[in-house]
């Protein structure tokens, strides 16, 4: 066959399989249109998810006649500009458009309707059908406010039948519409959105203004337990600036779906994202809970490539270990100051499902009295995780062995005898202290203002986790060798995969070998947990391997080797505690960074302020 050049509506179809893959697509540009165009407010609506109709209305600056005609040109945009040597900068892009593609690809697949005005000018209308140009033409204004553009695109791929039957339920394309419209929304605050969906208002979005407008237009849409429950974002380093808010770890989700990227205004989409979150919260969450979170990068448009794919939502960052960096540290910092502070939702939640139907006074969030460590402020926390008592001063150079000899010695000084007023004494310590333990899991502690119920077994969990942390970082996990080595029977896969890391695994702490197929000889142990469940140990690090594949070392997923150790080391529920031991504990929280929450992302215990149990029994 010979060559031959296509015509222009074979060659807008084909750019419109690429830019406009689904009605989604459509609303994304005609939306990000409206924003290179300075509206205020976007009007959008969708029927039968945006298949029969999608119309995108705005306040922007609309367009002349000539602007108008050439809109649905292809490859005509008025978003880059020559320089002075006429050169087009692509890497120099300021606007959220910038390839002229959007209104000829919608043109070529569907009945297009644009009507627009300038401040100035007279209302303009043009239509595409079936890539057939009609207009531009006077017509009457119906704008929602004294000029703006509005585009109606109508029957969507009507004139490419195979993509139509690829289209899911309009209900799923209702749905991918709306995640459009939240992430635009997400991304510019200052203006407001409306969606309608069928005729039925799906979103309405308020514009907002300072300070608090983004964690606000972010609440509206993600929730308002991600209001209370956020810890504000910022950090800048060589021109790169990141922002936002970020989740506390108790506050997650089973997906990773509520975490949001913005690079210079524009939701992207990019796996920089996940390894970040792994990393900044992998001392915090389980590998399957995932935190939410909203972060805003703004850095010079030369260093980031925006033209990777027709749809945008991909970018490159010329430095891209730099960017992430800045942003694990960001997180990382902002987790470290959130200190003790477990999400709002824990003691809520709680309240929420004791409270007698009906009793006065809803237990609701604006007290803020029931939540441990001032949830609902900034910072929260106890400031500093610097221990309040010499009772639990001694506990943290005591460092390690809980309920070793040396460290019940010096619990001691906190324990109260319980003939006196423990009042006076928990004056000091916020986690009070101990009056006795239920179901034997869960330790009562009184307080000076309420009462703090502990989960032993998260607890414990965690204090071994950040002990087993810094003896790491200071050079490796002391190892005590057994006795008697015990020898663990394994499926062989699994004994080769943990075999294959042995000598990784001595730096935790664990002295491994070979013991014919399908067995381990386990030498020696980490002294600061003696008493570990080796087989399930073993088989939790043989998973953990897996995942991890051959080229990472275990260190890379130190969170879940120390995680799994910590989980296998831990007081079980049901383990009986003196009053010794409880108090210990707590004073060893208190003296411990992030105790607040335990590595799955549970809360190590929940506080109620008398004020709130009062409430609860109609005292108040
Ligand atoms: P791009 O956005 O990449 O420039 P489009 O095909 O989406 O390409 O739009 C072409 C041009 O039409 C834009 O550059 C802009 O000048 C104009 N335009 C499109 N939508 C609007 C709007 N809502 N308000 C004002 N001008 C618009
Ligand atoms: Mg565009």
């Amino acid at each position: 066959m010979p060559i031959r050049r296509l015509p222009p509506e074979a060659v807008n179809r084909i750019a419109a399989g690429e830019v406009i893959e689904r009605p989604a697509a459509a609303a994304k540009e005609l939306v990000e249109n409206s924003l290179d165009a300075g509206a205020r407010e976007v009007r959008v609506a969708a029927d039968a998810g945006g298949l029969t109709l999608l119309s995108v209305a705005d306040d922007g600056q609309g367009m002349g006649a000539d602007d108008l005609a050439l809109s649905v040109e292809r490859h005509a945009t008025s978003k880059l500009a020559p320089d002075a040597g006429g050169g087009l900068d692509l890497l120099n892009i300021h606007t959220l458009g910038f390839r002229g593609e959007a209104l000829p690809s919608i043109g070529a697949v569907a009945r297009l309707r644009l009507v627009t005005r300038t401040p100035h000018g007279p209302a303009l209308g043009l239509a595409v059908k079936a890539g057939e140009v009609e207009g531009p033409a006077p017509v009457a204004w119906d704008g929602f406010a004294s000029h703006g553009t509005r585009v109606e695109v109508a029957d969507l791929f009507y004139a490419t039948p195979a993509r139509l039957k690829f289209m899911k339920s309009a209900r799923a394309e209702a749905q991918a519409i709306t995640d459009v419209i939240r992430r635009l929304a997400m991304a510019r605050a200052e203006v407001g959105f409306r969606l309608d969906l069928d005729g039925r208002s799906a979103l309405r979005l308020d514009a907002q203004s300072g300070e608090g407008g983004q964690l606000a237009r972010l609440s509206a849409l993600m929730g308002r337990d991600f209001r209370d429950n956020a810890l504000p974002i910022r950090a800048e380093r060589d021109g790169v600036r990141v922002s936002g808010f970020a989740g506390l770890p108790t506050l997650n989700r089973g997906q990773a779906s509520h975490q949001f990227l913005f690079v210079n205004g524009r939701p992207v989409r990019d796996r920089l994202l996940t390894g970040v979150v792994r990393a900044a919260y992998q001392d915090f969450l389980a590998s399957d809970r995932h935190p939410m979170l909203a972060l805003f990068i703004e850095l010079e448009p030369e260093a980031v490539d925006v033209n990777v794919h027709p749809a945008k939502t991909e970018v490159r960052f010329r430095d891209p270990a730099g960017v992430r960096g800045l942003m694990i540290g960001a997180l990382r910092h902002a987790l470290a100051g959130a200190g003790h502070r477990a999400s709002t939702t824990v003691a809520l939640g709680a309240l929420g499902a004791v409270r007698p139907e009906g009793a006065p006074g809803g237990l609701s969030g604006g007290q803020g009295a029931s939540l441990p460590w001032g949830a609902g402020g900034s910072g929260g926390g106890w400031g500093s995780p610097a221990p309040r008592t010499a009772g639990a001063l001694a506990m943290a150079e005591a460092g390690i062995g809980l309920f070793t000899a040396e460290a019940m010695a010096s619990a001691a000084v906190a324990v109260a005898p319980q003939a006196s007023e423990p009042e006076a004494i928990a004056g000091d310590l916020p986690l009070g202290l101990a009056r006795g333990q239920v179901h034997g899991t869960y330790i009562i502690a009184q307080t000076t203002d309420g009462m703090v119920i502990v989960d032993q077994h998260a607890a414990h969990e965690r204090l071994v986790y950040e002990r087993m942390k810094a003896a790491l970082a200071q050079g490796g996990v002391p190892r005590q060798p057994l006795l008697i080595p015990e020898v663990i029977e394994l499926p062989e896969d699994e004994a080769d995969r943990v075999l294959s890391r042995a000598d990784e695994l001595a730096a935790f702490g664990l002295e491994l070998e070979g013991f014919g197929r399908g067995a381990v000889l386990v030498r020696g142990v980490p002294t600061l947990l003696p008493r570990l469940d080796l087989k399930g140990l073993l088989q939790d690090l043989a998973d953990e391997i897996a995942e991890l594949g051959a080229g990472l070392a275990l260190k890379e997923r130190l969170d879940a080797v120390l995680g799994d150790m910590a989980c296998r080391a831990s007081v079980r529920a049901g383990r009986r505690l003196t009053a010794e031991e409880m108090n210990a504990l707590l004073r060893q929280m208190e003296a411990t960074p992030h105790a607040g929450q335990c590595n799955h992302g549970r809360p190590t215990y929940v506080e109620l302020k008398l004020a709130d149990i009062e409430r609860l029994f109609g005292r108040r």
